[in-house]
């Protein structure tokens, strides 16, 4: 007990691997709740079981946010076994690079289905149940991070699609910051560069070398650093809201 975010609960999508991962075990640490969303559910279970171990206090749920019917059932899931939602944070995601001419438009499609319609669908079930928590909760402070990226602020060849749907999410948040603010719920976005997980290993093999030699010498973030910048936006007391925190290896250019 005693945690900052004791009392509270919070989703994350994506837990299965990654920043996602990492951040629910840094939201547990704090004394949330975390309820956990992905579609694997054994990496899930393995998750919620560490966490459980460690002494806190985490719920799974299958989903698929790309399924925006799903996605919504997955939050009202969520709210229905833990009973309320303080944090919600959008960070499932793929991110499939490659030129923009012959691209495999199945590509596109799941960029836009998962980092943008399935960040949408998560944010319109949650926002009810973030303005609740932050009338009555224990923090009375809710607080939405959407995970955005460098690319989400930084345009390059090979990379137009997945930079279309996170400047979007950084758009988005904006507006939905402005319209929230009065209700004590706080949206922010955070930007990360290149850290090392999954998120490469769906880039088609040709192009991966391609975007490999880009960021050669880099040494990459650990998801470890992108959770505890979240845990670090969230745990701020009511009054105080980190907007926006971009963050990359050093000697990343
Ligand atoms: P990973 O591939 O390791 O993790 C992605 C997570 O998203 C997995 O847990 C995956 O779970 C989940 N996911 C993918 N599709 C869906 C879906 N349809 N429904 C539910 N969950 C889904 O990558 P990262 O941890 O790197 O990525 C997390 C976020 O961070 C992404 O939004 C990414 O764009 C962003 N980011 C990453 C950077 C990096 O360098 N790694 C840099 C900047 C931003 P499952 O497959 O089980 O569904």
């Amino acid at each position: 007990g005693g945690g900052t975010l004791e009392g509270t609960v919070a989703l994350v999508t994506g837990a299965s691997s990654g920043i996602g991962r990492a951040t629910a075990q840094a939201l547990s640490a704090q004394g949330a709740t975390v309820a956990l969303v992905a579609r694997r559910a054994d990496r899930l279970k393995e998750l919620a079981d560490e966490i459980l171990d460690a002494g806190g206090r985490a719920v799974v749920v299958v989903a698929d946010v790309a399924d925006e019917d799903r996605a919504r059932e997955a939050v009202e899931e969520v709210v229905r076994q833990c009973g309320r939602l303080d944090t919600v944070v959008n960070n499932a995601g793929v991110m499939l690079l490659g030129p923009v001419r012959g691209a495999p438009r199945e590509e596109w499609r799941r960029m836009v289905d998962i980092n943008v319609r399935g960040l949408l669908a998560v944010t319109h079930a949650s926002v009810e149940y973030l303005v609740e928590a932050a009338r009555s909760g224990p923090r009375q402070v809710a607080d939405l991070v959407n995970v955005s990226s460098i690319a989400g602020r930084t345009a390059r060849v090979g990379t137009a699609v997945y930079n279309l749907t996170k400047w979007g999410v950084g758009a988005f948040s904006e507006a939905l910051r402005q319209e929230l603010a009065p209700e004590f719920v706080r949206v922010s976005v955070i930007e990360p560069g290149a850290t090392t997980t999954e998120l490469i290993t769906h880039v088609r093999p040709e192009v991966r070398e391609q975007s490999a030699s880009r960021t050669a010498g880099v040494e990459r973030l650990q998801a470890a650093h992108i959770a505890s910048s979240i845990s670090y936006m969230v745990c701020q007391p009511r009054g105080v809201a980190v907007n926006e925190i971009m963050i990359r290896p050093t000697n990343q250019v």
